[in-house]
């Protein structure tokens, strides 16, 4: 690991006062740490944010949810109106690694924790989102079984975040500030793909901080559901996740978001899937149907095949828990 300084803040102005000449924002410290310890990201300097109490808290009200970007995965999961109203997003942030990890992880290092990739993440590989790296994306004719089955021709990391799935399903905007001021930006713009650059994944530039994330209030008849699908039953990340959003008039729906996760190198809507929910009645047939245009256009690599057919069931049962036509599936994990 390299040397680095390490300033400790209590407001928003001391920290953008600190974020100059390469150094970052530590929130949690999870995945910032593991980064450095492998030697793939070296900051001179940390900027912990964790002691800026305006940063936390949560409030539900009339116009929406406000989130502090330090509010843990833990408060999101346990907040009655969270459960209650905005449900895809408490069971992304309950459902996602361990309860100790939830105990630390905050909301803003977990939409910009850096993609899951086994060539970007090892100092052995010169992967081409590292400067000086290769042309080549290894995972095309590597080992690939965890990697992107969509938009995967440039690159094909997969973003890990479990709650930018309901997010992006609940056209959420997050908030930036900088030196310059404030900025909002929807969560369907939030994350880079590839094509455009393969070093920002997100539009946060240096010297921006997340200070806040919004959630519209959902329209009356909204349900939603998020689960995950992954090799273990805990401590790891998705290999399939779907966030559904329906707003719904007894069993007909008459709106539908679906966000898929780890299906591409940034969250991604299906408004394949959406097209094939809006206006129908939600049975078995119509969450089978929903999830096989979701897939529709899938390029899955050499050994990730299997992720296509996972997606699908992924889908099919959270478009049915959303509905509330099945209960919580119990071999989804987290
Ligand atoms: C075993 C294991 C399993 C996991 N499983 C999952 C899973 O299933 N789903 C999932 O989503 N995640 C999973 N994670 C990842 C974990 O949730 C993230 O590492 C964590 O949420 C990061 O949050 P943090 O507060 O620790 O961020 P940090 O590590 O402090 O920061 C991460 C990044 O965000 C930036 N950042 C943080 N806050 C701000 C801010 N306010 N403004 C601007 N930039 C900011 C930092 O500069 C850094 O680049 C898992 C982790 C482990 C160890």
């Amino acid at each position: 690991m390299n040397k680095f300084a390490f300033v400790d803040c209590k407001t928003v102005d001391e920290a953008l006062g600190q974020l100059d000449n390469g150094a970052t924002v530590k929130a949690g410290g999870i995945d910032l740490l593991d980064l450095m310890k492998d030697g793939i990201v070296t900051p001179p300097k940390l900027v912990n944010i964790r002691n800026v109490s305006s940063l936390h808290g949560i409030t539900a009200g009339a116009d929406g949810l406000h989130l502090g970007p330090l509010s843990t995965l833990s408060e999101i999961a346990a907040h009655p109106e969270i459960q209650k109203s905005y449900t895809a997003l408490a069971d992304a942030a309950g459902h996602a690694a361990t309860p100790q990890v939830r105990n630390m992880a905050t909301l803003g290092g977990n939409i910009m924790q850096r993609p899951r990739c086994w060539y970007f993440r090892s100092s052995d590989f010169d992967c081409k989102k590292k400067s000086g790296g290769s042309d080549d994306c290894h995972a095309h004719t590597g080992e690939n079984q965890y990697h992107a089955i969509m938009n995967n021709s440039t690159c094909a990391m997969v973003h890990p975040s479990s709650t930018a799935v309901p997010l992006l399903a609940m056209n959420a905007q997050v908030e930036l500030t900088s030196k310059r001021g404030k900025r909002t930006v929807a969560m369907s713009d939030f994350y880079v793909p590839p094509e455009k650059s393969l070093i920002n994944e997100t539009v946060v530039q240096p010297g921006e901080l997340i200070t806040g994330v919004f959630v519209p209030t959902p329209e009356p008849g909204t349900r939603s559901a998020y689960q995950k699908y992954g090799e273990k039953e805990s401590f790891d990340w998705p290999l399939a996740d779907a966030g559904v959003v329906l707003v719904m008039d007894g069993t007909h729906c008459r709106k539908a978001w679906i966000a898929l996760g780890v299906a591409a190198p940034t969250p991604i809507r299906s408004a394949a899937a959406e097209a094939v929910l809006t206006g129908k009645t939600i049975d078995e047939a119509t969450a089978r149907a929903a999830a096989s245009a979701a897939m529709q256009g899938a390029t899955p690599l050499s050994q990730n095949g299997f992720k296509t057919q996972l997606f699908q069931t992924a889908i099919y049962r959270t478009v049915l828990l959303a509905a509330g036509q099945m209960k919580r599936d119990p071999s989804s994990i987290g």
